[in-house]
């Protein structure tokens, strides 16, 4: 597919040419104009900031991701940035495809996908006073809120939840694919998109134990002339009056023919009559399920017990898959203790290592633990025993120590194994102290990824995760969840859309917070969200209930019942079934 994209600080022309391409099919233009309300109030405009780079090089990865379930022409991205007054258009999309439907879906998908993980952001509203002239300045996008200096009244200097998430999406790179045998691939994610090798089912079989007959065979009685089982097979052309004895799964021995179900039959000796009419002809036709060449399953998909079964079917027996990947986890603290001792006053059980171990289930990896010493030099020499492991990690997680107490060691350490560290707080609640560090690797455009077997230069990604479980339930989810989906080749986790089952009572907080929730499919196919209790990030009760977090914008206080909201689902089986 044929991307342009760009980000301007200029109005986005009012009319705009189609691709060549486009006299193919549909051309389809999409222009979201920014509202004259934000939050109940009246605005008069939207200042939006980006990181450039960042943004053009998600915005791409994007595209060509969704092109492979989508295959469109081209596309066409702009999207303004700088003050944009009420009625303009803040982006604007067009999609070149061959049919309409495939332009269509891949525009709602982009959409969806340009809210997650893309690092542009709504900078502030402008009241209504605010005198916005139809002219907006060419704004200089991209420079980090940090570094522009002098605007610091309306933005925290903190990176936000988009912004750390943009981060370690564009920081982390695919690692290579490797081929595994299915019973080593569940979990992974597929990294090349397969075919039908034949039509499956490869000929046509009876879905019933029964009888076949012709078709349109009209007779009283029928001879049986032959008995087929599931695994016999020979072809015999039948006659009128002719019946074949046949077990489900058998394959039929010619064309044009219908089962009938024993139980329909009356059987005297090698006779067999029709007792009751049938309207199916209990014949799973050849190719009924996929013609040969029709894609099984595209790049990307996440090989689950399903998708496997589909592969074996298909003889696809050593697919090529994201690698299982090497993880290390150090938890820190003198106060921590083994779960199967009795904490002595002062003490607390260590809860953070199994709650890791099982966040990690969905992504297939080797995981090893320790626990070091709360002391720098003595947590040092102990990493030095874990060198080489600590070397070969895709990932190193550190549990606690990661804000700012005399003995919390987590960037010092991480410094000190060569990472750098991107950010090492972040304006979210829980979870303030997360740090994020990589460790070498050339970044390479996202474009040269999908798709490529080369390896790109390897990198190394690290968390410091704050000690509380709390904090580390919601810095896996969003954080280590990220790295991980874009280390093996899958999807970043993405907020839905939900409704809260009830009002969530909170204080403003000037820090988003990630609300742990249980999320509850309605009869209506409404994802209903009920927000768990919690005071602070300590608190462990609520993890045994949370499969969602809910996001809970800066200082709004209350929301109320039925409100709509955005989440984040914790477990695979509720991710899929709340996007039905
Ligand atoms: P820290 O981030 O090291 O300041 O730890 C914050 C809080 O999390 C402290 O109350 C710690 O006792 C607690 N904590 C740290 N590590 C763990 C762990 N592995 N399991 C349970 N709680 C922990
Ligand atoms: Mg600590």
């Amino acid at each position: 597919m044929e991307i342009e994209v760009q980000l301007t600080g200029s109005p986005i022309a009012e009319k705009i040419s189609p691709p060549r391409l486009a006299a193919h099919g549909a051309w389809l233009e999409f222009r979201g104009a920014v509202r004259d309300e934000e939050n109940g109030e009246k605005i008069s405009g939207l200042e939006y900031e980006a990181y450039p780079e960042m943004a053009v090089r998600e915005i791409r990865r994007i595209l060509e991701l969704l092109a492979v379930r989508h295959p469109c022409l081209a596309a066409k991205v702009i999207h303004r940035v700088g003050i944009i007054p009420v009625g303009e258009a803040a982006i604007y999309v067009g999609i070149a495809s061959r049919h309409r439907a495939e332009a269509i879906a891949l525009l709602g998908e982009f959409m969806n996908q340009l809210k997650q993980g893309v690092p542009i952001w709504k900078r502030r509203a402008l009241p209504v006073e605010a005198v916005v002239g139809r002219v907006t300045p060419c704004m200089p996008v991209g420079a980090h809120p940090a570094a522009s200096g002098g605007q610091r009244t309306a933005r925290p200097t903190l990176p936000s939840l988009d912004e750390a998430i943009a981060e370690i999406i564009s920081r982390c790179q695919q690692l290579p694919a490797v081929r595994a045998p299915l019973a080593e691939a569940f979990g992974r994610v597929l990294r090349e998109t397969v075919c039908a090798p034949e039509d499956l089912p490869p000929v046509d079989r009876s879905t019933r134990d029964g009888y076949a007959i012709l078709k349109n065979d009209e007779s009283g009685t029928f001879q049986v002339v032959d008995t087929f089982h599931a695994a016999d097979w020979k072809p015999r052309q039948l006659k009128p009056g002719e019946a074949v004895r046949v077990a489900t799964g058998a394959s039929l021995p010619c064309k044009n023919l219908r089962v009938v179900m024993q139980e329909n039959v009356e059987r005297t000796g090698d006779k067999i009559r029709i007792v009751r009419r049938e309207t199916s002809t209990h014949i799973n036709l050849r190719g009924e399920d996929l013609r040969a060449g029709e894609p099984l399953l595209h790049f990307g998909a996440r090989l689950d017990a399903g998708a496997l079964a589909l592969l074996a079917t298909a003889g696809n027996v050593n697919p090529l898959v994201s690698p299982r990947l090497r993880v290390v986890h150090f938890t820190t603290g003198d106060e921590i203790v083994p779960p199967d001792q009795t904490p002595k006053p002062g003490q607390i059980r260590d809860s953070n290592s199994v709650l890791i171990r099982g966040l990690l289930q969905n992504f297939p990896c080797d995981v090893e633990q320790a626990h070091l010493p709360e002391d720098f030099e003595r947590a040092k020499s102990e990493i030095e025993n874990w060198k080489l492991r600590v070397e070969n990690a895709d990932l190193l997680l550190v549990s606690g120590g990661a804000s700012v107490g005399e003995k919390d060691f987590t960037r010092q350490l991480l410094e000190w194994l060569g990472f750098e560290i991107v950010f090492n707080q972040i304006n979210l609640r829980p979870g303030r102290p997360l740090i994020f560090g990589v460790n070498g690797g050339a970044s390479v455009p996202a474009s040269r990824l999908v798709g490529s077997l080369a390896p790109p230069n390897k990198i190394r990604v690290a968390f410091g995760l704050p000690g509380n479980p709390l904090s580390h339930f919601v810095c896996f989810h969003f954080a280590v969840a990220a790295a991980l989906t874009r280390l093996t080749g899958g999807e970043p986790p993405k907020f839905l859309r939900g409704q809260l089952a009830e009002k969530l009572d909170d204080k403003p907080c000037p820090r988003e917070t990630l609300w742990p929730g249980k999320l509850e499919i309605s009869p209506d196919a409404t994802a209903r969200l009920h927000p768990l209790a919690w005071a602070n990030s300590g608190n462990v009760a609520c993890l045994a209930s949370a499969n969602a977090l809910v996001r809970v914008p800066i200082n709004v206080g209350l929301i109320g019942a039925d409100a709509e909201v955005d989440f984040l689902p914790t477990t695979p089986i509720i991710s899929g079934r709340a996007e039905v």
